[in-house]
């Protein structure tokens, strides 16, 4: 008998069963009758347990037949049976690996049952072992699909992890909200992010993990012990919350932030309250969390920082598909500090938004002097994001290009071409000697659009030979060049620029993205251009005007 169930604790237990119901597939309408239900809970002012108890519940609107007797039997018995069986069959890792495979939630479920597995990790194993076939209704051809799915898994598609921008706010909020510190795979700004962890320290742990389970965007809390806990936020993605003891804040903080292989080759980690504490007591110098993907104990090189960059070459404005006009966009960049500004705007090729022809350039070139005249010293540059044409042409005549101070060559339509067709057409526009950085270079789109089939070493010795610079592009869906990528230039030397292609003023804030990309790429200031006063930004290559 629960004598004092409070509203808020009611409210939460129909929250955590909305949120099974829909990583089970059960009917979307069930789902959202309990959410609404947990909302109304939440908000009504007389105690619910009580006119549950009193038979009245239903006098509350929305609250049907169902949601009573699941309530009472709340009431009486302190749980709900069906949401303890849910809790124990549907782990969320599970469900989405199941929908990578193309099978429903509760075929899921329903196949590591029968399989007596837990995880996504423990159902790879069972495939790998050959064990599907034990499994009631998968006969040789379905295991033979799926085990064909799961290797390409492994292969080309990253798990579908959450884009690192909605990442980062997710943990950056709930640790502000508990005071505490970002980790987990965001906070090495890896591209999608499976483990998100925020860890706090306080000698009061109880009170902590009591406030997390009420934050709005924790909406289930599947695991809780004296010092840890595991949300569910809204999207269905698993959250960890670390309460460390003061005195091994810096400890937890090393180990929440990751990655497992990097912090497996540290262990033992010592105890300290912050994190330069505990590689002074290894004896390693600190390392910033992007490059902690591997093993890695020695001395990082002086990473390129945000504070370097001094402008932006690559946005959009109102002329192509973008929001704003060049001299809002100017200010904006004004407004972040930069020195100047390259105006890339599309060419017709590019199909699905407006293009802009040599003529639609020449006359945007008068907008650009009267925003450059209206802001000096501040320089807003005269660029093209140029279609690179299936035969490796630009989408513009060279004398245009020739005008530019600044030409972007692009893929956008013939991605599927074979690797040798699709590295020669690229090969052809980096040998145009007006293209100055080649965008997105492998045109991916993060759990979407798998890359371009391109040989990026044959790239590398092209741009290279050109001093044509790669574009570390900072749209969260995009990161491209993505980070190994990115080594393999900084180990040739290619100069990378580092891009937001902005669409909007607030678009130009991805600059973040671009320079922590770079950095997992071991990138420092002297490999990226942008980080360059104007003048000597395309060293010797073409010499700007004014
Ligand atoms: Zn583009
Ligand atoms: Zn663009």
């Amino acid at each position: 008998m629960q004598e004092h169930l409070r509203n808020t604790a009611i409210a939460e237990r129909l929250d955590s069963f909305a949120t099974l119901l829909e990583l089970a597939d059960a009917s979307p309408y069930a789902a959202r009758a309990y959410r609404r239900a947990a909302e109304l809970i939440r908000t009504t002012k007389a105690p619910v347990a009580d006119l549950i108890r009193a038979g009245r519940v239903r006098e509350l609107r929305g609250i049907g037949p169902g949601i009573e007797a699941r309530l009472r039997e709340l009431v009486e018995t302190g749980e709900i049976a069906e949401l303890e069986e849910l809790e124990r069959r549907v782990s969320p890792d599970l469900v989405g690996l199941g929908r990578y495979l193309g099978i429903g939630a509760r075929r899921a479920v329903q196949i590591a049952q029968a399989l007596g597995v837990r995880t996504a990790a423990e159902l790879r194993e069972a495939a790998a072992a050959g064990r599907l076939r034990q499994v009631p209704g998968i006969g040789p051809q379905t295991e033979a699909k799926l085990l064909a799915a799961l290797e390409r898994e492994s292969d080309h598609r990253p798990a579908r992890g959450m884009l690192l921008h909605r990442a980062r706010l997710l943990v950056g909020t709930v640790a502000e909200l508990l005071g505490g510190t970002a980790a987990g795979d965001p906070r090495r700004f890896k591209e999608t992010s499976e483990h998100l962890a925020v860890v706090v320290a306080s000698a009061r742990p109880k009170r902590v993990l009591d406030a997390f389970e009420t934050l709005p965007a924790i909406v289930s809390v599947l695991d809780r012990t004296a010092r840890r806990a595991y949300g569910v936020t809204v999207e269905g993605v698993p959250l960890e919350l670390v309460v460390a003891e003061p005195g091994r804040f810096g400890t937890e903080l090393v180990r929440a932030t990751g990655s497992a292989a990097y912090v497996a080759a540290l262990e033992p980690l010592p105890d300290a309250p912050d994190e330069e504490g505990v590689y002074r007591a290894l004896g390693i110098p600190w390392c910033p969390p992007e490059l902690r993907e591997g093993p890695l104990r020695g001395e990082p090189p002086p990473l390129v920082e945000l504070g370097q960059i001094r402008g932006d070459l690559h946005c959009h404005t109102t002329w192509s598909d973008g929001s704003a006009t060049v001299e809002e966009m100017a200010r904006a960049a004004i407004g972040r500090g930069y020195e100047y500004l390259a105006i890339c705007d599309h060419t017709p090729a590019v199909g699905a938004v407006r293009g802009l022809t040599a003529d639609d350039l020449r006359r945007q070139a008068l907008e650009i002097a009267d925003a450059n005249e209206a802001l000096a010293p501040f320089r807003v540059l005269r660029g093209s994001e140029c279609d690179i044409l299936p035969d490796g042409q630009l989408d513009l005549p060279d004398s245009m290009l020739a005008e530019l101070d600044w030409v972007q060559a692009s893929v956008h339509g013939g991605q599927r071409l074979p690797k040798r067709e699709q590295t020669k057409r690229v090969e052809e526009a980096l040998r145009n000697p007006y293209v100055s950085c080649l965008s997105h270079p492998k045109g991916r789109y993060i759990n979407r659009r798998p890359e371009n089939e391109l040989d990026v070493e044959r790239l590398i010795e092209v741009a290279l030979e050109e001093q044509v610079a790669l574009e570390v592009n900072g749209l969260p869906d995009r990161l491209d060049l993505r980070d190994v990528y990115v080594r393999l230039a900084v180990e040739a030397g290619v100069p990378l620029v580092c891009s937001t292609d902005a669409h909007s003023i607030r678009g130009l804030g991805n600059m973040e993205l671009s320079v922590a990309t770079a950095r997992r790429g071991w990138a420092t200031a002297a490999d990226v251009l942008n980080t360059r006063p104007l003048d000597s930004l395309l060293g010797g290559r073409r010499a700007l005007p004014g």
